[in-house]
């Protein structure tokens, strides 16, 4: 779009232009009813004093011709603009006219009449007149009278009337459209500057972090507009923050057990002819750390994957993928694994991912709690279908388990005792139960340890 198409599609222009038309359509039409109403009025007052001059005329009328001064005097006339003729037809005789003072004169230049406007009479050179024509039988005779009325004044005061409506128009339309395109540029201002403050983050090119807009007092819609916008870019910020950090993570986590396998590819490379002895240890060692890699990228790319997925779901019967669980690890786990599920629990989920999640904090528990002490498997349900885990271990400081859910986290008890882990199960777990419409969350256990509650969507 050029910049002048833009100019003429800003909603200032547009506002403008409507007032423009609203204000013309407006003055015309009141315009068209002044003179409508106005000219009705004094038309209406032509045919009044008309009517009165006849009346005053027929009174006057006398021996036989219009007594032409007693009319005068009594209808107060101005003799300059009012003509009058009286024709006098007996039954038998001669026809006769007459005329008042200056009438022949007036009747000597052409006129026509317009068919519209059928009293209206214009006669060349003198202007607009109203003329009227009565007749009556007297004694024996037909007399008509005819009278014409100049409307020369109320031709002036229309032409006056058109001259200052157009000119209050003008005056109102100028002084509206500086006071409208003001207005519609100060209601603007605030988007223009919101488009500017955009076009400035998109120009700075950070993929990384994204400035956050100015919001504006007012108007209301653009305040809104922009808080919501920010809100937007600040979660855009911490996606791509967070996708940085797990990147980093990521490469850092398999930076390791690389390191490793390459310092003992060395090391069977410069010692293994002369100490054959050092082969096979570095050879287990390379196998366990490429399958701890293996395990790494497994979940990575779950994780990844996960993103973007949807889980099938249908109706489960919890317990058995309990139940099936409980007989599968139970004798690898090589300690005492409870299960207490009393009451049958159905519930709306994926049955493959509960087994995954079930599978993934029954290992931590194993992991993390003492070989001695039992792990405890709880099925019930109260609003929710809830499966808990249950450990006698060293349990969870308040600080860490705000970020045990999150990628990579180890908390540094797991590390120093060199626990074997990625710290993605529990990322991996949250991310599950999210797409099975649930959640996970973790709570200290009594006396010791930690609990780890599965909370599902039910059916009842
Ligand atoms: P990993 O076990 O591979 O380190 P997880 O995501 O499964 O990663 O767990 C994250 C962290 O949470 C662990 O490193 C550990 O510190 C802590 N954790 C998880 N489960 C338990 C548990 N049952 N008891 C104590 N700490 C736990």
């Amino acid at each position: 779009m050029t910049m002048n198409n833009k100019k003429n599609n800003s909603s200032a222009t547009q506002i403008t232009r409507a007032y423009i038309i609203l204000l013309t359509t407006l003055m015309i039409i009141v315009s068209f009813a002044t003179i409508f109403v106005v000219g009705l009025h004094l038309v209406h007052n032509k045919r009044d004093d008309a009517e009165q001059l006849t009346t005053v005329l027929k009174t006057s009328f006398s021996d036989y011709k219009p007594d032409w001064d007693y009319w005068r005097d009594t209808a107060s006339i101005n003799p300059h603009n009012t003509f009058v003729r009286v024709t006098v037809v007996p039954d038998s005789g001669k026809v006769r006219h007459f005329y008042s003072h200056r009438t022949r004169k007036f009747l000597r230049d052409d006129f026509e009449n317009r068919p519209l406007l059928k009293n209206i009479q214009i006669q060349t050179d003198q202007g607009i007149f109203y003329h009227v024509k009565t007749s009556e039988r007297w004694k024996h005779s037909r007399v008509t009278y005819e009278i014409w009325l100049s409307l020369n004044n109320v031709v002036e005061l229309f032409k006056l009337i058109i001259v200052v409506v157009i000119s209050v128009m003008a005056f109102g339309l100028l002084i509206g459209i500086s006071a409208i395109s003001v207005l519609a540029r100060k209601l603007n201002a605030p988007l223009e500057r919101l488009t500017t403050a955009t076009q400035k983050i998109n120009d700075a090119d950070t993929s990384t972090h994204h400035e956050t807009l100015p919001v504006p007092a007012g108007p209301q819609e653009v305040t809104d507009l922009s808080i919501e916008f920010n809100r937007l870019l600040t979660s855009l910020n911490n996606q791509v923050l967070r996708d940085h950090q797990f990147v980093s993570d990521a490469s850092h986590e398999l930076r390791t057990p690389l390191a490793a396998i390459r310092g003992h590819i060395n090391l069977i490379r410069r010692h293994g002819n002369t100490h054959p002895e050092i082969v096979q240890p570095s050879l287990s060692t390379i196998d366990t750390e490429s399958i701890r890699m293996q395990h790494l990228i497994d979940s990575l790319l779950q994780l990844s994957r996960m993103d973007h997925a949807e889980l099938e779901k249908q109706r489960v019967l919890l317990n058995d993928i309990v139940q099936r669980v409980a007989d599968n690890y139970h004798e690898q786990l090589n300690r005492e694994l409870v299960v207490n599920a009393p009451h049958p629990v159905h519930a709306m989920v994926h049955a493959e991912s509960i087994t995954q999640m079930l599978v993934a904090l029954i290992d931590n528990a194993n992991k993390y709690a003492p070989g001695d002490t039992p792990i405890t498997i709880n099925l019930f349900a109260d609003s929710h279908a809830v499966i808990e885990v249950a450990d006698l271990g060293p349990g969870i400081s308040d600080g860490a388990k705000a970020h045990i859910f999150d990628r990579f986290y180890r908390a540094d008890t797991s590390r120093s005792h060199k626990i074997d882990g990625s710290g993605l199960g529990l990322a991996i777990v949250a991310r599950l139960a999210d797409l099975n419409g649930g959640a996970v969350h973790v709570r200290d256990n009594q006396p010791q340890g930690s609990v780890f509650s599965l909370i599902l969507p039910i059916i009842k």
